[in-house]
């Protein structure tokens, strides 16, 4: 190791395509962790958490070796010890490990789990794609009906109209089972064997380890092949057949919006039969200025420093950052917002009895990015109606006792305690479209009294202090 480098201090950014998510944003996140919980439990989905790491061998023998979440886009290391670790791509291998670990073979089946958390892989962080997002994810382990297919799409769909989406599309397709795709896989490499000189190189790659994704690829070149390919709903065996089938009338029944989507194969080999992805048309409504903020690292607007605190004041201006990166405002044109599909096979490639499986995932910061840009109501205003303004240190002194008298009278109530002259805070208290001011200066503390101010008037009075939760009760209800 040698000496301790000597670090100058400098501005730090979040490494490339990981965020914070900031105060504002949190009212959506939270309606959405809000309704997840809502309607999973409804549904009785329990939840479960696992750990952030897992053995790097769990994705290898799950998600599959050939394919670019395990080839290109894992985080994995070896600990000192030498352990092979990875932080979790993706949320079902580690939940049907944790099916198995914990026992759950036992209990009445289907099992029903739904978890809720931060997941990670190293892609080019472009077009809403982050290197650690967060996922919410409902599995039902041990019923092979369609229509555990079709509960979780009804489910993924309610939660997209609660949220005030409607413009949504599921893109659905069956890969087959492990009796009929074998049959499929040598037929589509009859085809395109004799076409490989003109496919991309992913493709040539593919043919060779995983000719299913050939109906993946996004290449220009390799368009006109797969247009021509043999289908796969052309060569299910009788069973997929009918679980198809099975699957589009409930999805008929429930008036769930949906498109045949042969070529849709999903990137994950422990896939069977079904498979979905959700598509939202997420332009912003006319007239309505989107309530997105395009990049992370922006100057701040005007006034804003004002909110972030007393401290801004004294504060030094920031020191310039060079070279923020350039982040391109999110499409998600022909991005999936949603996907899942059948794992029949997983619970048995873990060691398990043989168990069928459905699950899907809906991408968070994807669903958030929609609900700003078509403006979704979150429903919590978190305006507050009370500012509370202070002067001199002994007022300051009585302020946390004030204020927590009006937190448990469930009065919410704004202030700026750092602050020290009252035009100021008066001046915050105006912006927040607060109705009244509370002031507590120097003789009011002294005096047991506080003035109550009606911001749109201007009028004020003097109140006993022990009086002013009552008023203000009163006041509010009007
Ligand atoms: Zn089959
Ligand atoms: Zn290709």
């Amino acid at each position: 190791m040698g000496r301790k480098k000597k670090f100058k201090p400098r501005i730090f950014l979040a490494p490339k395509g990981m965020h914070d998510i900031l105060p504002e944003e949190q009212k959506y996140w939270e309606r959405v962790r809000h309704m997840t919980r809502t309607l999973f439990s409804f549904y009785n989905f329990g939840r479960i958490d696992t750990p952030h790491i897992e053995e790097t061998e769990l994705f290898l023998q799950s998600v599959g070796q050939d394919t670019d979440i395990v080839e290109k886009e894992m985080y994995s290391f070896i600990t000192t010890g030498g352990d092979e670790l990875t932080l979790r791509p993706e949320g079902t291998a580690p939940v049907i490990r944790a099916y198995l670990q914990n026992g759950f073979v036992n209990r009445s089946h289907p099992v029903k789990l739904y978890y809720f958390g931060s997941y990670f892989r190293h892609e080019s962080p472009q077009r809403g794609r982050f290197r650690e997002f967060n996922q919410t994810g409902l599995e039902i382990i041990g019923d092979e009906n369609a229509v555990a297919d079709a509960e979780i799409m009804h489910i993924f769909s309610i939660l997209l109209k609660e949220l005030g989406i409607s413009d949504y599309v599921f893109h659905v397709n069956s890969v087959g089972c492990k009796d009929c795709r074998p049959h499929y896989r040598s037929l589509l490499l009859q085809y395109y064997r004799p076409k490989a000189k003109g496919l991309c190189r992913d493709c040539k790659r593919r043919l060779k380890q995983n000719p299913l994704r050939l109906l993946d690829c996004k290449e220009e070149k390799c368009q006109v092949y797969k247009a021509n390919a043999p289908q796969l709903l052309d060569n299910l065996c009788e069973a997929c057949k009918k679980h198809f089938t099975m699957l589009l009338e409930f999805l008929d029944e429930g008036q769930i919006p949906y498109a045949l989507d042969m070529h849709l194969v999903r990137g994950l080999d422990y896939y069977t039969r079904t498979v979905f992805e959700v598509f939202v048309n997420a332009e912003p409504k006319p007239n309505q200025k989107p309530e997105v903020e395009e990049i992370a690292m922006r100057e701040p607007e005007e006034g804003e420093e004002e909110k972030a605190g007393a401290k801004a004041e004294e504060m030094k201006p920031e020191p310039v950052i060079e070279k923020v990166p350039e982040e391109k405002p999110m499409s998600l044109k022909g991005i999936a917002i949603a996907s899942g599909g059948r794992y029949d096979n997983l619970v048995q490639l873990l060691g398990g009895r043989p168990t069928p499986a459905v699950g899907g995932a809906i991408g968070l910061e994807r669903l958030v990015y929609v609900m700003k840009m078509l403006r979704v109501k979150t429903g919590s205003s978190s305006k507050n109606k009370v500012f509370f303004v202070q002067l001199g240190d002994f007022a300051k002194k009585k302020s946390f006792k004030l204020l927590e008298e009006m937190r448990d009278a469930g009065i919410s109530v704004g202030e700026s305690l750092g602050r020290d002259s009252i035009k100021s805070q008066l001046k915050i208290a105006d912006k927040s479209q607060a109705e009244y001011s509370l002031i507590l200066g120097q003789k009011e503390a002294i005096d047991n009294t506080i003035i109550i101010r009606e911001m749109s008037s201007g009028i004020q009075e003097i109140i006993p202090r022990d009086r002013i939760i009552d008023m203000l009760k009163k006041k509010l209800k009007k």
